[in-house]
């Protein structure tokens, strides 16, 4: 089974200056807050976010993460922004306005993961409570531990459907729009279902701002 879906704006404040470490001890702080709100106005003409994941029997599990080997199916998942944001972001850098080239950049990834993790609510609804499969922690191709190939591999299994959505991928494996994520659950119904999207703890995204966030969850 395969589904498209349009994702909500999910922004807060307080998570993105926590991320940029933008406290109000700053000199500038309140150059922060204005451009803060001047691209928060500006944001439902720069994303149009949308989702899809395809329940599929598993064929690839095993050369993307020897942990799926096993499940009967994957879930596969797909979040983007389009490339507006990242084409306005270039433009301000060009134009030397950092700050909002800087808050803009980041808008992006934290818009990127609250929609994959509403993208979750979907997909747990859908897999898991109406069709009864159990799903593992998310997987996702990085550098480190899962090759970046395997976004290739993802949006490859969306060929024969109707995606509807422009996203392409570079010689580089990188995905285009940039801000676009992509990702796999191994899915089975002997699978106890465990509800952990994120576990930090196998994560090699070192650097993820959101690792504290998910610490209790773990
Ligand atoms: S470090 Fe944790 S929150 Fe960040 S991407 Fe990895 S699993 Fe998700």
């Amino acid at each position: 089974m395969f589904e498209k879906v349009q994702l909500p704006i999910s922004l807060n404040q307080q998570q993105l200056f926590q991320n940029m470490k933008i406290t109000p001890e700053l000199n500038n702080y309140d150059v922060f807050v204005k451009t803060y709100e001047s691209l928060w106005k500006k944001l439902p003409n720069l994303v149009q976010i949308e989702g899809v994941f395809k329940l599929w029997k598993n064929t690839f599990g095993k050369e993307i993460h020897e942990d799926l080997a096993h499940t009967s199916h994957l879930v596969y998942c797909l979040v983007t922004l389009g490339k507006d944001i990242s084409d306005q972001c270039t433009a301000y850098f060009a134009e030397r306005d950092y700050v909002s080239g800087m808050m803009i950049d980041s808008i992006a990834d934290l818009l990127l993961f609250n929609a994959s993790n509403n993208l979750y609510t979907l997909v747990c609804k859908e897999i898991s409570e109406k069709r009864g499969y159990g799903l593992t922690r998310r997987y996702s191709p990085d550098d480190r531990t899962i090759s970046i190939v395997h976004q290739k591999t993802i949006l490859d299994v969306f060929k024969e459907d109707d995606l509807s959505i422009d996203i392409g991928i570079t010689e580089g494996y990188m995905y285009n729009p940039l801000k676009t994520l992509g990702y796999v659950y191994g899915a089975d119904r002997d699978l106890q279902m465990t509800g952990v999207d994120h576990d930090c703890r196998y994560c090699s995204n070192i650097n993820c701002e959101m690792r504290k966030s998910f610490k209790k969850s773990v």
